[in-house]
């Protein structure tokens, strides 16, 4: 078993992903150009948002969304403390100082109630992480930025497609971080990112900074990075999206199998997310002795995973600022306690029942 087959959405859309690929190779044109154009439109289509500018990748679309947000060195940006690192780095990477706020168990993203106390007259902004799936509970985040003029990004790299509210993540915030990585709800076959927003001068200004600052090549009005998307990878996420919510329908249907099949476990805490609010990037259950189980079921031939094991401010990386063990006791608990287990659009039904079964096993003996 595999816990996340990588290859099958090649395998399901492989005659027009190869007819992409011909196309691109025959086009003579490689770098931007009518393939990224295309695609950024679909994006912002399937976003409902007024732009999308591809990047390189997510880390990049985080950094590019920041510094075009008017975040500046030593500005404070307030951040979940449970998130992937990738969110608290771009932060740094601009210069800003990461602000850490604890997550709810609800949603797993950050506690719209601990948001005020954290505030000070140096934040400009909140990276709020649409963490596994699950949209963050956008509407009192956004109120509190409206009282206090903070610029909202959301980080959705792994929330592709989700709705909250009737609107798409991606259009929640004033604008949005998307990561195409492979593993993602929909991902491309190599490096690739994206930012969405509604704002014209952001969307202008994040299109000028990937492309080492020019509009008119040889003119750089700022100093602008290399962070173009890929047009080729473009090309491939252009015919993989119109298939985004049929894949996460099918996520949907591994995390229903697994609440039937799990809910009786006393040792478990399952996902408090409703079915249909979450697009399932990861099924996380919170288990006692973690450590052990994932041992055993690894035994038993079943893939699991820990997002994340460590979280950013107890991470090396994070060493200067000074944080201990007991600073964040949420995030360290999920640290300590989750364990993600398969899920996959392409996920065969008997491998959902082995891991169910597999799990009662290792928790019975
Ligand atoms: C994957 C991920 C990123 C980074 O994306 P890359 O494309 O790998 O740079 C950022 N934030 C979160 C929450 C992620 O899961």
């Amino acid at each position: 078993m595999q816990f996340l087959d990588m290859k099958a959405p090649y395998l399901e859309l492989k005659d027009e992903l190869d007819a992409a690929y011909q196309r691109f190779m025959n086009s003579g044109w490689y770098v931007l150009g009518p393939e990224a154009e295309n695609f950024e439109k679909i994006w912002a289509d399937f976003c409902g948002t007024k732009y999308c500018v591809g990047v390189s990748n997510g880390l990049d679309a985080l950094c590019l969304g920041l510094e075009a947000g008017g975040v500046k060195p030593g500005d404070e940006v307030i951040v979940q403390s449970n998130t992937y690192i990738a969110t608290w780095l771009a932060i740094s990477q601009v210069g800003a100082v990461p602000v850490p706020v604890e997550p709810s168990w609800k949603t797993f993203s950050i506690d719209p109630d601990r948001i005020e106390a954290a505030i000070t007259p140096k934040t400009t902004a909140i990276a709020v992480v649409h963490l596994y799936g699950t949209p963050a509970d956008m509407d009192p985040i956004m109120k509190i930025a409206e009282k206090h003029h903070l610029f909202v990004l959301e980080d959705n790299a792994q929330s592709q497609g989700a709705i909250y509210h009737g609107k798409r993540t991606g259009h929640l915030g004033h604008a949005a971080a998307f990561s195409f990585y492979p593993a993602k709800n929909i991902g491309a076959f190599g490096e690739a990112g994206g930012v969405t927003t509604d704002d014209s001068e952001i969307a202008d200004r994040i299109k000028v900074l990937r492309n080492y600052g020019s509009r008119v090549k040889y003119h750089n009005e700022v100093k602008g990075y290399n962070r173009r998307i890929d047009a080729l990878q473009a090309a491939f996420l252009a015919v993989k999206t119109p298939h985004l919510d049929d894949w996460n329908a099918r996520r949907r249907q591994v995390a229903k199998l697994y609440f039937e099949g799990l809910s009786d476990i006393p040792q478990i805490i399952l996902p408090q997310s409703k079915l249909g609010d979450s697009v399932w990037h990861q099924f996380i259950i919170r288990v006692k002795n973690r450590d052990a189980v994932q041992q055993k079921l690894k035994e038993l031939g079943i893939p699991t995973m820990i997002h994340y094991p460590i979280p950013p401010h107890l991470s090396e990386a994070y060493a200067d600022m000074g944080f201990k063990r007991g600073d964040f006791p949420i995030a360290e608990e999920m640290a300590d306690t989750f364990l993600s287990l398969p899920i996959g659009p392409h996920m065969p039904e008997s491998d959902v029942q082995r891991v169910i079964v597999s799990l009662r096993q290792v928790l019975n003996s």
